[in-house]
């Protein structure tokens, strides 16, 4: 008995720290930080040749472009450094895989302050990847041919991490609202990815992240916008 009560000592403290499900809310980011950041929990490792990720983001140029800030979208980081990373950099969106200077960049319009719809999609047997916006595809290009995401990484919403889950740089932190960052481990068809718009999504299950039943881990000044609002 008493090594149960021991272990929930132990346990409870860890799981009261994450939470989860994110249906209808977003994560609100409101000013620039170089420690508030969130922590989303994969469902599955990151191992990938191959991926869809979206994301709805809020975002107030006026407050973002301010001296030319790079801005992370979405970061995937492991020991070995930074190993998927979505940024909106000097008016344009890049992908990075296992690099910080060789990406794949666009210049894709520039998001709302009332709401853009966000996806890239990569596989790395033809290398093919794609931004949409809004459910529209930007041209295709080729990068990171027969790459492997590899697994036993972090994924941070507000952050790019230099190091380990660390070396945070303010002029880099994500300002807005971020919501619905799904992820699958395949590319959805171009009719699946435009049905990502509407509000309610009947395209397959996301597999790797999947907001509405997302677990995560909110640090520091980020607010969870309420249903209402969405
Ligand atoms: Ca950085
Ligand atoms: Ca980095």
């Amino acid at each position: 008995m008493k090594s149960v009560l021991v272990l929930l000592g132990v346990l409870l403290p860890l799981t009261c720290f994450g939470q989860s499900g994110l249906t209808d809310k977003g994560l609100f980011f409101p000013k620039p930080s170089a420690t508030s950041y969130v922590k989303l929990i994969p469902q599955k490792p990151l191992n990938l040749k191959a991926f869809t990720l979206c994301m709805r983001l809020f975002v107030d140029r006026a407050v973002v472009n301010q001296g030319n800030r790079e801005i992370i979208l979405f970061a995937y980081c492991t020991k070995d450094g930074d190993e998927l990373n979505v940024w909106q950099e000097y008016g344009k969106i890049s992908l990075y895989l296992r690099s910080s200077s060789e990406g794949a960049f666009y210049a894709v319009p520039l998001f709302s302050i009332f709401g853009t719809n966000l996806c890239v999609t990569w596989e790395s047997s033809t290398g093919l990847t794609a931004f949409w916006v809004d459910g529209r595809r930007s041209t295709l290009q080729v990068y990171r041919k027969n790459h492997k995401v590899q697994s036993g990484g972090v994924v941070l919403l507000g952050q790019d991490a230099d190091s380990f889950v660390g070396s945070f740089d303010i002029n880099q932190s994500f300002v807005g609202e971020i919501s619905d960052v799904n992820m699958w481990d395949y590319v959805l068809t171009d009719d699946q990815i435009r049905n990502f718009n509407e509000k309610v999504w009947v395209g397959p299950e996301p597999n790797v992240l999947n907001w509405n039943t997302m677990q995560y881990e909110v640090n520091g000044n980020v607010l969870v916008v309420p249903e209402k609002y969405n």
